[in-house]
């Protein structure tokens, strides 16, 4: 081979190394199945026909979930761990363990100019989406927590706790803030499909959303014009953490098959993350949990069926699994800590 056909090759090897380095995510979904453990997806699983979009993902890693002063974690500080990348005390919101403020990747890709948005199926100001956009040092702060959604971090944000803007201690109306703000704030799932821009604030109910079997597939459908809202004419992408709030709800209270309707529409919300990902090419999807709840084991009923048992009504210590598709999914691997997930995906950001 000539000096000059060497160097060409030593060139072009050495440009495609440095782009499949390079491969970034544009975009990043975050999804998070609130007290989702191993044995709450494999009862989906089983009674999905053996089958679970979730189970497709490429990428597994375990996370451990502790917190600063708990073994057994809850949602404030599970959330504060995974949005804003620091292990902190139990209740906290978007602190660290001395109380300070830190920012949540949600905050840091808004400042990046990207696009957000949170979807649950629980109040919006409850504690896992609350650790992605609001600095509190408990969890029951919720009225508080409501008005950090003034500060615009967050593009679009659909769930329940409409009485947290409406029916204040201080008598202020935070959904005339909101329409002030620029938001089209909506009640509904009629009215989600009539907005048009993408600044939308969803009250669907005054606490939590009824469970799956009563609310149907709104869930799905915010989370597909959410998508598309946040993508539209957008160079520089988005952030979007949706989370399947009632897995954890339905799990304190053991019931078994109320949690299976929330995990499969949780399980149906990542197939419709997976969808744009694999269409767009750029997008990072992360699902993972905050903790287990419940306890749950899967028993033999001698019977080729389930027999669920629990062990109790609160949360417990056991490692959660995290599973990932996209540019970056590959750096999961292994047994991290819950506040690692936060280092893995800022590294895939763009
Ligand atoms: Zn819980």
């Amino acid at each position: 081979m000539k000096k000059t056909s060497v160097l060409v090759v030593a060139l072009a090897l050495l440009m495609s190394v440095t782009a499949f380095a390079q491969k970034k995510a544009k975009n990043v979904i975050v999804l998070i199945g609130d007290g989702t453990g191993l044995a709450q997806l494999y009862a989906g699983y089983e009674a999905n026909n053996h089958f679970l979009n979730i189970y497709t993902m490429p990428h597994t890693a375990l996370s451990k979930t502790s917190c600063t002063n708990k073994r057994v974690t809850d949602s404030g500080a599970g959330g504060t761990a995974i949005a804003c990348g620091q292990k902190t005390h139990e209740y906290a919101i978007g602190v660290d363990a001395n109380d300070k403020p830190i920012n949540s990747m949600l905050e840091i890709a808004k400042q990046r100019g990207k696009r957000t948005g949170i979807l649950v199926s629980c109040d919006v100001c409850h504690a896992t989406p609350a650790s992605f956009m609001a600095h509190v040092p408990n969890r029951n702060m919720m009225e508080e927590i409501a008005e950090f959604y003034l500060q615009d971090n967050v593009d679009i944000f659909m769930g329940g706790g409409k009485k947290r803007f409406d029916q204040r201690k201080d008598g202020r109306n935070l959904i005339d803030s909101l329409k002030n703000h620029g938001y089209e704030v909506v009640f509904n799932e009629q009215e989600m499909f009539n907005t048009k821009t993408q600044k939308i604030a969803g009250l669907f109910a005054e606490n939590y959303m009824p469970l799956f079997k009563e609310r149907g597939n709104i869930l799905q459908n915010a989370l597909t014009l959410t998508l598309s809202r946040l993508n539209q004419n957008n160079k520089k992408g988005f952030f979007l953490m949706f989370e399947g709030s009632q897995i954890d709800s339905k799990a304190h209270d053991n019931d078994y098959e109320a949690m299976l309707g929330e995990i499969k529409d949780f399980d149906e919300c990542v197939r419709i993350a997976l969808d744009f990902a694999k269409k767009d090419g750029n997008t990072l999807v992360v699902v993972t949990a905050d903790h287990e709840t419940g306890g749950l084991t899967i028993n033999d009923d001698g019977k080729a069926g389930t027999m669920p048992k629990w062990s109790t009504g609160w949360h417990t210590g056991v490692p959660v699994i995290i599973y990932a598709y996209g540019p970056g999914s590959e750096n999961f691997h292994g047994v991290i800590e819950n506040n690692e997930t936060f280092d893995i995906i800022m590294k895939a950001m763009k």
